[in-house]
């Protein structure tokens, strides 16, 4: 009896043991996403590869190349193939209505299956264009920041999750066509591997190694996160690391800019992550010089972060979209409001007397509702016209 009663006292302390430990594994995954930094210097070999003279603007052979190497990198990492035939979708000619159409692009695919045995069947896209403008007039668009740098930080997010996956299954695809109005993403979308009902989040990224008009800024805008509830939540959570500025805006202020356009069409919750527009935009001078490379390591950062807990998430991620308006844009709009007066005080940049004064408005009238605390409909209308005039005529 007494033996007994040993034995039970003895398994139930291996019991608590148990559970301690697997707390403990727990408590260490949920910290190691946390705590896990993208290197600058892995980023930096692809970003060699895809934004060199070479690939001549990743168009034509140069795209074909990319997107072997893409490939490369998806089987290095133990990614399987998204595709029936494998990792490439082939898109054709969207002019081309014949039954046996020219390729025109080619979107490159690859999953890491997800852990829980019913979330796996949920789906989260992270996503990156690789195409770019090639060679015009003679001249090479390397498209460094447009978009190597977003499939720079999709590469390094495909080789953390297989290495560490989640509780959903994550698809990483590179897009082809972004620059000929999102055709890549849009064929993806209604020639999709995955049921579009079990695609829960999409995380985009384009254009994440400058700053907006080409400043000294730590800024990285975020926007979608006004889509899902669950999808702010796990925003507001994550750790930013340190040295980068999250600024929240609502997607309507920009409207459509990437490939989270068709996955916003279809009601699937998004994050866009960008640092926005700068001079050399869409020019022979978006080189890898120019690149901020910790600015990059720093933003795949924070998206591995938001991805591991979006794919984590033990509730269901549902497209809501809050309408209220948000003092995180504020915040944001307010926090560049100040970082070019203070870039045109430095002689940084340049701003005539009235773009001066109307940005000294806006910073004026944001600093006073952070201090009220509150934002009406109207306040916002006000802000995102603000906002609008602000990008396009200073940059
Ligand atoms: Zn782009």
């Amino acid at each position: 009896m007494q033996r007994l009663l040993l034995a039970l006292i003895f398994s139930l302390i291996a019991i608590a043991n148990l559970a301690v430990a697997s707390d403990g594994v727990e408590v260490e995954q949920a910290e190691s996403a946390a705590e896990t930094i993208v290197s600058a210097q892995d980023l930096l070999s692809h970003l060699e590869y895809l934004a060199s003279p070479d690939r001549r603007g990743r168009d034509d052979w140069g795209k074909i190349e990319s997107a072997d190497y893409i490939i490369a990198r998806f089987e290095e990492s133990g990614l399987q193939p998204l595709f029936e035939d494998g990792f490439i979708q082939a898109v054709p000619d969207f002019n081309d209505k014949s039954a046996d159409p020219i390729i025109m692009g080619r979107n490159i695919g690859g999953f890491v299956e997800g852990t829980d045995p019913l979330l796996k069947r949920e789906w989260i896209v992270v996503n990156a264009h690789y195409d770019h403008l090639g060679v015009r007039g003679g001249k090479i668009f390397p498209g460094a920041d447009d978009n190597a740098s977003g499939v720079s930080m999709l590469l390094e997010l495909a080789k953390h999750f297989a290495k560490n996956p989640a509780r959903r299954s994550i698809a990483f695809v590179s897009f082809d066509l972004e620059e000929h109005l999102l055709w890549g993403s849009r064929w993806f979308l209604a020639h999709c591997p995955l049921e579009e009902e079990s695609i829960r989040f999409c995380l985009t990224a384009d254009m994440i190694g400058r700053s907006l008009g080409g400043l000294d800024i730590p800024t990285v805008f975020v926007m979608g996160a006004e889509t899902s509830p669950q999808v702010s939540h796990c925003l507001d959570q994550i750790a930013v690391p340190e040295g980068l500025e999250v600024a929240r805006l609502g997607t309507d202020i920009v409207g459509t800019r990437s490939d989270y356009g068709p996955f916003r069409y279809r009601k699937i919750p998004f994050l866009f992550f960008s640092t926005g527009e700068h001079p050399d935009y869409h020019t022979p001078e978006d080189t890898l010089e120019k690149l901020d490379i910790d600015k990059i390591a720093l933003v795949s950062t924070a998206m591995l972060r938001v991805a591991d807990q979006i794919a984590n998430l033990p509730s269901s991620i549902e497209w809501d979209v809050d309408e209220t308006p948000s003092l995180h844009e504020v915040r944001a709009i307010n926090s560049v409001t100040k970082q070019l007066l203070e870039a045109e005080e430095m002689g940084e940049f340049e701003m005539t007397d009235l773009q001066r004064l109307f940005v000294s408005q806006v910073k004026s009238k944001t600093s006073y509702m952070l201090r009220t605390g509150k934002i009406s409909p109207t306040e916002r209308t006000w802000l995102v016209r603000s906002t609008q005039l602000m990008m396009f005529s200073l940059f």
